[in-house]
């Protein structure tokens, strides 16, 4: 619907600039009237008001008349008829070349004016435009005023001029078809383009196992938090997760039943997070999330809800449940960034050494070991 409305106030808007263009020639026919004037002035003195009245005044009159009505039924009645247009095109051609026989290769007029409606790149217009034009270089020819000064050759040869101009236009059309499409295509591969690089970013960012960050994209993000933190003491708690006895469940059930316990605890963690948190498989069934706008308090609160989610799951494949042990560390202001991670890694193997399924954390003012 928004399409045909566009191109229909496309087509409108250049019926009006040909509607100005037709206005222009018949100012530029005047001018060349006038000129006409002053040679018959200068030359011709006796035929001074015979050429007023019937090459200046006729002529303009008629067509400033047919360029009224045509105006008034577009502007006016918003009548966007093209085939009026064409019509009041040929008229105009048809008055010029009529009134003034003795300029030679004003028929030419009525290729010109086939050439304005190459604009809609439409065959069938052009079609009816060599059609009305044809009429009219033949109607031209069964004028006394035109057949006195030229022969049946001429109308055969404006005729072929005709024609021949018409082929040479249907052949611009079919060309422009042609880029067109070469351009449409260029754009779809572009859009494809896009997508392509887009779904490439992604896959380069994402762990294809868990749908989480990956490694990589942790890094970045922590690179960028931290700087948040020290630029504008924002809050920034780094949680690092390890699955207890991840070994075993592969020994004893195998590496893809592995897999799928892995993919089911990333599910569990990225359900329990909110948007403000950033959730990456670290390494092989470790996890890390960077935690936001939190105090570690909330973060504590946060990280034990997973850990007990995550305990709470029964596994079919294992018949049994499965636990994690994590290490939380709230970011003080004094910390390097690697530092930050190291002092959240020792935190893990706390966790690990005191017994699994149990977060370890500590709050800005020294360690502060809690067992869940
Ligand atoms: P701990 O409680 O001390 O963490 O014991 P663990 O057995 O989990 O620790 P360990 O580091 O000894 O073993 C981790 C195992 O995780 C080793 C490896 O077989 C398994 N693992 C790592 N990545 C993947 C993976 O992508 N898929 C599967 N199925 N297993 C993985
Ligand atoms: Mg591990
Ligand atoms: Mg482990």
């Amino acid at each position: 619907m928004g399409q045909t409305q566009s191109k229909f106030s496309s087509e409108q808007l250049w019926m009006e600039k040909i509607l100005h263009i037709f206005w222009v020639m018949i100012a530029m026919a005047f001018v060349g009237q006038l000129i006409g004037l002053i040679t018959t002035i200068y030359y011709f003195p006796d035929y001074i008001m015979e050429f007023i009245i019937h090459k200046l005044l006729v002529p303009t009159s008629i067509q400033v008349v047919i360029m009224l009505i045509t105006h008034y039924l577009i502007k006016v009645k918003k009548l966007y008829s093209t085939k009026l247009l064409m019509i009041t095109g040929t008229a105009e051609a048809f008055v010029t070349a009529l009134m003034h026989p003795n300029v030679p290769g004003l028929q030419l007029l009525f290729l010109l004016v086939m050439a304005v409606f190459l604009i809609f790149f439409d065959k069938k217009k052009l079609k009816f435009s060599l059609s009305i034009n044809i009429i009219a270089l033949t109607s031209l020819y069964l004028f006394p005023a035109i057949r006195s000064t030229a022969s049946e050759y001429e109308y055969v040869a404006y005729l072929f001029v005709l024609w021949a101009g018409y082929r040479i236009y249907l052949m611009v059309l079919e060309r422009g078809k042609e880029v067109l499409k070469h351009l449409q295509q260029a754009a779809e591969n572009e859009k494809e383009l896009i997508v392509k690089s887009a779904m490439m970013e992604r896959l380069s960012k994402i762990d294809a196992l868990t749908n989480l960050y990956n490694h990589k994209t942790f890094h970045e993000y922590l690179d960028f938090l931290y700087e948040q933190n020290i630029s504008y003491d924002m809050p920034l708690q780094l949680a690092l997760i390890d699955i207890d006895n991840f070994k075993s469940v592969n020994d004893q059930f195998g590496h893809s039943i592995g897999d799928i316990i892995l993919k089911r605890v990333a599910n569990a963690i990225a359900e329990q997070v909110t948007e403000e948190d950033i959730v990456a498989r670290y390494g092989g069934e470790e996890f890390a999330i960077l935690l936001t706008n939190k105090d570690i308090g909330e973060a504590y609160e946060m990280i034990e809800t997973i850990r007990l989610h995550i305990a709470a799951q029964y596994h079919e494949e294992l018949n049994g449940n499965i636990t994690v042990s994590v290490g939380l560390k709230d970011l003080d202001g004094s910390m390097t960034k690697e530092s930050f991670f190291v002092e959240s890694d020792k935190l893990l193997y706390a966790a690990k050494y005191s017994g699994k399924n149990q977060v370890v954390w500590n709050e800005r003012k020294g360690i502060m070991w809690e067992k869940s």
